[in-house]
């Protein structure tokens, strides 16, 4: 489905981010989110592919809950008792030292104790 509607640019830039940076899922969405907003203003996205774009950057929590950025305002939004209600997603901090994954309660990274940047 993607592959049909990105020009090649898309796999060089999605592919930069993945193998460069750790990212957290929340961050990765919003990267891809702004490019796809860029698409649709540019005229390379229509309308309708551009809502299927979005809903396909839905991220899972670590505790099985949806997320989804709104397509018209880019603010997230979390599946809750079938509503969408508009919510933080919980941040990960991705320690510049080690590349480790961190909850974003810590202050310190859990791997190897660099202090972690907000
Ligand atoms: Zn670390």
């Amino acid at each position: 489905m993607l592959r049909a509607l990105e020009p090649n640019g898309f796999y060089a830039f999605a592919g930069c981010i993945l193998s460069c940076v750790a990212v957290d899922p929340f961050a990765e969405a919003e990267i891809r989110y702004k490019f796809l907003v860029e698409e649709r203003r540019t005229g390379n996205l229509q309308p309708r592919s551009y809502r299927v774009a979005v809903r396909d950057l839905a991220v899972l929590d670590s505790e099985g809950r949806r997320w989804m950025l709104g397509p018209e305002d880019g603010i997230w939004y979390r599946r809750e008792n079938e509503r969408w209600l508009q919510a933080d997603p919980p941040r990960r901090l991705v320690c510049a030292s080690c590349g480790h994954h961190n909850l974003g309660r810590h202050s310190f990274c859990v791997e190897c104790g660099q202090r972690l940047n907000r």
